[in-house]
């Protein structure tokens, strides 16, 4: 019987969202939490309760299986999570322990290859076969479709975008490198440049909105006040848009893709950051790659959930036929 629907789960630091998807992409029921701070087991049971309230009435035979996106380094083919940064969770087998409470298939991934496949599925890059995809949030996440599938690499850790050197000796990252990507270009890092502009007398826009205090300024603060037409704060983000367009032209000089989609807490609201990039990116790629299109994404913070569900269907189908007559 062709099953009907998938769950999606986006697992956030802040946030945890589920929803049982149909294969149109229409989320039928969508459900949120905060993420629970008192240990990995409060996690997982949480995730477990968003299931169930999305699958709640649901025929499980109609329900192909659950799609988990991760912030977190996945060991695509042994189902581990490998290292997680921000939540305590790398000791835990969590798709053995979902499955045996919810009954269904699950499958992990990282949050950024859901959230390409999500893209790729129902959003900004719908039928495009070569395109990367760059997330900006508390961290900067990238995965790689490539000539139509996800690129993983040997064990599923490829697309660590926001891990690429930009500066020699640079600030530190927060995996310890120095003067990566992200370094420059997380939510942190553009925070610190509004508390650092905010100390000056030009900051004071950035310092209202902090309610006086420049150590109080946040990235969203920055955005907020850039498109109110603040130009200390345009200036922040303008220059992040050029570092990011930097790094892109050595991304599209590498791997030649049509589309770069870019997604993410930040860039949902920050156009002028993804216009300076694309700026960037069509001023400075090799000749022959000038073509690429730099966009925002479409799906915004559903991108998550509907990329998990259509990476539990797909893991489904590929289950459901015989390996010799797959697709390569
Ligand atoms: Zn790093």
């Amino acid at each position: 019987m062709q099953t009907t629907y998938a769950v999606g789960v986006d697992v956030g630091g802040t946030h945890l969202a589920a929803g049982l998807v149909e294969r149109s992409g229409r989320a039928v029921r969508q459900t949120q939490t905060l993420t629970p701070t008192s240990g990995p087991f409060a996690i997982v049971d949480a995730v477990i309760d968003l299931i169930a309230e999305a699958t709640s009435g649901t025929d499980p035979s109609r329900i192909a299986g659950v799609g988990i996106g991760l912030p977190a380094l996945i060991d695509f083919r042994n189902q581990s999570i490998e290292f997680c940064a921000n939540l305590p969770l790398a000791a835990i087998d969590v798709r053995s322990v979902v499955a045996s409470r919810v009954h269904l298939d699950v499958t992990l991934d990282n949050d950024s290859n859901c959230a390409a496949i999500g893209e790729s599925r129902y959003g900004a890059a719908t039928g495009v076969r070569d395109f990367v995809m760059i997330t900006l949030g508390t961290g900067v996440g990238g995965a790689l479709l490539l000539n139509g599938a996800l690129y993983r690499g040997s064990r599923g850790f490829a697309g660590e975008i926001g891990h690429m050197v930009v500066r020699l000796g640079g600030p530190q990252c927060s995996c310890g490198g120095l003067g990566h990507l992200e370094s420059y270009l997380g939510r942190p890092a553009i925070a610190a440049r509004g508390r650092d502009a905010a100390r000056i007398s030009r900051g004071g826009a950035l310092r209202t909105r902090a309610g006086g205090d420049p150590d109080a300024v946040t990235a969203e603060h920055v955005v907020q006040a850039a498109l109110a037409g603040d130009s200390v704060a345009c200036g922040i983000l303008l220059e992040a848009g050029e570092i990011l367009g930097e790094a892109l032209v050595g991304i599209v000089n590498l791997l030649n893709p049509r589309l770069v989609v870019i997604g993410g807490g930040i860039a949902g609201s920050a156009d002028m950051l993804v216009a300076r990039a694309a700026d960037v990116v069509g001023a400075k790629a090799l000749a022959g790659r000038r073509d690429v299109t730099v966009v925002q994404a479409l799906l915004g913070n559903d991108a998550g959930v509907l990329g998990a569900a259509a990476l539990a269907l797909d893991e489904h189908d590929s289950r459901e036929v015989p390996f010799g007559e797959r697709a390569l």
